[in-house]
């Protein structure tokens, strides 16, 4: 049986994996910083690469290789990097293709860190930037400059659930010569495979659903051509963004039950949504399986499935937001998302205060924006905890 031809689901369980010695049925934590020669000429052979060996840990280690492995295999790349956080695996991404007097186009609502490190850091390397609203192809059209190298995009993004269409914007970029990653953290390869609709890279905070038990952080670039990959690789290896093997083990532990998670994480998130759409003191309801989200027709085309990811606001706006969170007993008050429990946050005070509230409402980041990562608790329960809560507003 050709382990390439398997199933998503089967993938999760048997994909990657590594021929140890002593026969582990799961690949085994290799925690070891160094790996011994068998003598000077093979020590000489894996350093110019004339036999495949483990040398360092920062180079690669089998551990971590069977969670690449296993990634690069569910997104239809030819290879993953693990990386010791998500920003590590963005900033490979920035420092790999972007350079002096280079310019790079982001969408305006990104995770925060990923817009404000191009704000902040890279302008002192001369890299140039614009982030504009990517849902609408034309703004990423009007922005387009001869050194324009890379095109940044987050989909569906955080936390406006804006929806970029990653087919329309990966063919623009190709008639520019522009290269196009995609940050697929929200969606996971369960849910959406970039690389398929054209984009060149692909990453993830695998912290979120790929580990899926809020208990470790770490990030994931996988690249569709071997040139690109070596590119990434040459980045990652020497600025020292590399993961640990502990934290490689526990990721590839959580990613075997990310589709049975993400399918119960959903269904539980399209009846909150429905719940607080229809409730006399919700304004709105930002989720892209609502026929109310504007792109919803894009995310069915682009999307298997609308994810678990909520935001929504309050007719109170941030007060009334603060009310809900400061009462809810199940979820828990906490930023992050793609665990198995329920978080609830407030973007504007918390994952995006960082950015000027001019800047942050333009990318509809609202003061009042409340966003819900729905977990696989029992969905019964999640309603009444957060009918409760809404009681007190
Ligand atoms: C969390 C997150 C990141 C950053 O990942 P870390 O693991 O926290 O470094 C990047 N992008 C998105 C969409 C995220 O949610």
């Amino acid at each position: 049986m050709n382990k390439k031809n398997i199933g998503f689901n089967s993938k999760l369980i048997h994909a990657g994996g590594i021929e140890d010695e002593k026969g582990s049925a799961v690949t085994p934590i290799y925690q070891t910083s160094t790996f011994k020669f068998k003598n000077a000429d093979q020590g000489a052979r894996f350093f110019s690469g004339e036999e495949k060996g483990y040398i360092y840990t920062r180079l690669g280690n089998p551990t971590i290789e069977d969670l690449e492995n296993t990634l690069a295999d569910l997104e239809n790349g030819y290879a993953a990097l693990a990386t010791a956080s998500g920003m590590a695996a963005v900033n490979t991404v920035y420092l790999t293709l972007l350079g002096q007097g280079e310019h790079v186009i982001g969408h305006n609502a990104l995770y925060g860190p990923s817009r404000g490190i191009m704000e902040k850091l890279y302008p002192r390397f001369g890299v140039e930037y614009d982030f504009v609203d990517c849902t609408k192809i034309e703004e990423i059209e009007k922005v387009i400059k001869p050194n324009t190298k890379l095109l940044y995009l987050e989909t569906p993004a955080n936390p406006t659930m804006g929806i970029t269409d990653i087919a329309a914007a990966s063919a623009l970029a190709k008639k520019h010569n522009i290269t196009v990653c995609v940050d697929n953290t929200f969606l996971s390869p369960y849910l959406q495979k970039p690389l398929d609709l054209g984009a060149d890279i692909v990453l993830h905070s695998m912290t979120k659903f790929i580990n899926g038990h809020a208990d470790i952080v770490g990030g994931i670039i996988i690249a569709k051509e071997k040139e690109m990959f070596d590119a990434l690789r040459y980045t990652m290896t020497n600025m020292g963004f590399n993961m640990d093997p502990h934290q490689a083990y526990l990721a590839r532990r959580g990613l075997k039950t990310l589709a049975i998670r993400i399918d119960r994480a959903q269904e539980n998130a399209k009846k909150i949504a429905e719940f607080l759409e229809s409730h006399p003191k919700v304004e709105w309801v930002l989720y892209p399986g609502l026929k109310s989200h504007p792109q919803y027709e894009l995310a069915k085309k682009q999307m298997e499935g609308p994810g678990s990811m909520i935001s929504f606001e309050l007719k109170g706006g941030l007060d009334a937001g603060k009310k809900v969170m400061d009462n809810v007993q199940l979820a828990v008050l906490a930023v992050s998302l793609g665990g198995v429990e329920t978080l609830i946050q407030h973007p504007a005070s918390m994952t995006h205060s960082k950015i000027p509230r001019g800047e942050r409402i333009e990318a509809g980041i609202s003061d009042g924006l409340v966003r819900l990562s729905v977990g696989i608790e029992d969905v019964d329960d999640l309603l009444d905890d957060l009918r409760q809560a809404l009681e007190k507003v």
